[in-house]
C-alpha cells in the first residue's frame, strides 16, 4: 500500500510520534503513522497485548497518569491518521520508506518524515554475556510489562543508569526476588551531580525514591562495582564482581544488565543525516536543531531516536518538530505554542546533561574487556579478534576484516563497545574509529524483501 507524495510520514507512534501526529492532525493533515509494534506508546508506554488485565498503576508506576494521558490521545486520532501497526520501516530512500507489515511488502512515499524512532539498550559485553538467563534490562521490563513474568527466580540487575534502578523496584514489587542491584556507577559520581539534577524538579524527586526503595527493603545494593564474569554451566548460577576493593560471587539464576540508552538511528543515517560524536553519551548522533530540523530536507527527528531525552522531552520534541513540518508547508502555525514547546524543551537541557554525566558509560570496563569475551554475538566475533584486527583505524575497516557488526543486530549492540574496545587497542580516541554505516535493512526481514 503507497500513499500519495505529499504525504507526512511519522515513524513511530511513541510519546514523539503520538505528539507529532496529534499537532500534524491540527493542522489539518493526515499523516501517515507507522510503528512495528502491534500498538501504540512506544518503549515506556507500550501497551500491554489484548486481554491483559493488569491496570495501569501497575503496569506504568508513577507514570500511570501519563500513560493514560498518551493513549487516550492517540485514541483520539485514530480514523485522522492512517495509521499503520505491525509495519516496520526497514529501508529508506530519498521519499521513500520501505515497510514490511505482516509479511507484506509496502512502501510509503513521503514530502516529509519525522523520524521518531526511539532508543534501544546499550551494553557491555563481559564473559558470560551471551548465557541464557542473561537479557538487557529492557527485556527484563517487556517480560514483566507484556508478559506479566520474571527472567528468573533470582535476578541480579547490572548496570548504571535510571532504568538499572526501575527496573530492579519494578521486579521487587511484582513479588520477584532482586538479588542485588550492582551499579557500576560510584556514588560519588553521581553525588557530584546532584545540584544540577535538582533542576529536574520531579524527575529528580521520582529517581531519589527509586534508588532509594531497594535499601529501604533489604535488597542488596553496591555502587562502582566492576562486573567480572556471568558464571554457570547450562544457564546462569552467579555473577562475580568487584566491589569495596574486594572480590565477591553473587549468587543468581538471571541477570538483567544495561548501561543507558543508544538512539535507534539507523534510518536517519540512511537518509544521509550528517553525524557528529557526543562526547559525554560517547556516541554519534544524528545532527538536529531544537526545532527538529535535519540538514537533510524533509527529514525531521524527535525524541530519543536523536538522542537520549526521556519521555517527557520526547513528547514536546515530537509536538516541535511536527510545527515545523507545519511551518515548511506554509500552514498556519500556532505561535504561542511553538514558543511555549521551545521554551519547555531548553529548559530540560541542563537535568539531561547532568543525568549523562550522573551515570556515565564504563568506557573503561568496555575498552578493557578479555580478548575471550564474545563483543559480537551475531557473527561470534571475541574482543581479541578485534584487537588483533586493529590495524585499520576505522571501524568499518574492521568490520569488513573480522564480520563484527555484519550479522542480525547490524551492529546495534556490538558497535559502541567495539568502538571502544578498537580506539584502545589502537591507541586513540573512540571518536577517530568513526561509527558502523548504517546499512539497510535496519532490522532483519525476508531475503525476498531486499530483493524487490
Ligand atoms: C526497552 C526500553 C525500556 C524503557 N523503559 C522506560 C521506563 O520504564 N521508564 C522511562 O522513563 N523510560 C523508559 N525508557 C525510555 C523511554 O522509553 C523513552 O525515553 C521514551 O519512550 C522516548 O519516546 P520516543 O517516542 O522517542 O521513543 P519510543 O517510545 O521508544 O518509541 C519509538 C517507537 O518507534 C518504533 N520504531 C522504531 N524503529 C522503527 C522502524 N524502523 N519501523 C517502525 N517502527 C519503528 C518502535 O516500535 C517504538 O514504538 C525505556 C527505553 C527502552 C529502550
Amino acid at each position: 500500500m503507497s500513499a500519495p507524495v505529499s504525504t507526512v510520514a511519522v515513524v513511530g507512534a511513541g510519546p514523539a510520534g503520538t505528539r507529532a501526529a496529534e499537532v500534524l492532525v491540527r493542522a489539518g493533515l493526515r499523516p501517515v503513522v507507522l510503528d512495528e509494534a502491534p500498538d501504540n506508546g512506544g518503549r515506556i508506554f507500550q501497551r500491554p497485548p489484548p486481554g491483559f488485565t493488569r491496570p495501569y498503576e501497575a503496569l506504568y508506576g508513577s507514570v500511570a497518569p501519563q500513560a493514560r494521558a498518551l493513549h487516550a490521545a492517540f485514541d483520539g486520532l485514530r480514523g485522522r491518521v492512517d495509521y499503520r501497526p505491525s509495519t516496520l520501516a526497514w529501508h529508506l530512500r530519498p521519499g521513500t520508506l520501505h515497510t514490511l507489515s505482516d509479511g507484506q511488502a509496502g512502501q510509503v512515499d513521503f514530502a516529509q518524515a519525522i523520524l521518531c524512532t526511539g532508543a534501544m539498550d546499550r551494553v557491555v559485553p563481559l564473559p558470560g554475556w551471551t548465557r541464557p538467563g542473561v537479557t538487557t534490562l529492557g527485556g527484563a521490563q517487556i517480560a514483566l510489562k507484556t508478559q506479566g513474568c520474571a527472567i528468573g527466580r533470582r535476578v541480579a540487575f547490572l548496570g548504571t543508569g535510571p532504568l538499572l534502578w526501575l527496573v530492579a523496584m519494578q521486579y521487587a514489587k511484582a513479588g520477584a526476588t532482586v538479588a542485588a542491584v550492582l551499579d557500576t556507577t560510584p556514588l560519588a559520581t553521581k553525588a557530584r551531580q546532584a545540584p544540577a539534577l535538582l533542576a529536574g524538579g520531579r524527575a529528580f524527586l521520582t529517581g531519589l525514591r527509586m534508588m532509594a526503595w531497594p535499601r529501604l527493603h533489604g535488597v542488596k545494593v553496591v555502587e562502582g562495582a566492576t562486573p567480572l564474569e556471568i558464571t554457570g554451566t547450562d544457564g546462569v548460577d552467579g555473577l562475580r564482581y568487584r566491589g569495596g576493593g574486594r572480590e565477591h560471587v553473587l549468587a543468581c539464576d538471571a541477570v538483567a544488565m544495561g548501561w543507558g540508552l543508544k538512539p535507534e538511528t539507523q534510518l536517519a543515517d540512511l537518509a544521509g543525516v550528517p553525524f557528529d560524536f557526543d562526547l559525554v553519551q560517547r556516541l554519534h548522533l544524528p545532527r538536529r536543531n531544537d526545532a527538529g530540523r535535519t540538514p537533510v530536507v524533509g527529514i525531521y527527528l524527535a525524541g530519543d531516536g536523536a538522542r537520549i531525552g526521556g519521555a517527557e522531552l520526547a513528547e514536546l520534541q515530537g509536538a516541535r518538530a511536527a510545527w515545523s513540518v507545519v511551518e515548511d508547508r506554509g500552514l498556519p502555525l500556532d505561535l504561542p505554542e511553538i514558543a511555549r514547546l521551545d521554551r519547555a524543551i531548553a529548559a530540560q537541557a541542563g537535568f539531561r546533561r547532568a543525568l549523562d554525566l550522573a551515570f556515565p558509560y564504563p568506557h573503561a570496563l568496555a575498552a578493557e574487556m578479555p580478548d575471550a569475551t564474545t563483543l559480537c554475538r551475531c557473527e561470534a566475533v571475541t574482543a581479541g579478534e578485534l584487537r588483533a584486527a586493529a590495524a585499520p583505524h576505522d571501524l568499518n575497516r574492521a568490520k569488513a576484516l573480522t564480520r563484527l557488526g555484519m550479522g542480525r543486530c547490524q551492529g546495534r549492540v556490538c558497535g559502541p563497545p567495539g568502538a571502544e574496545v578498537l580506539a584502545a587497542a589502537l591507541g586513540c580516541e573512540v571518536s577517530e574509529v568513526g561509527r558502523l554505516r548504517g546499512q539497510w535493512p535496519v532490522k532483519p526481514v525476508p531475503l525476498s524483501m531486499a530483493a524487490e
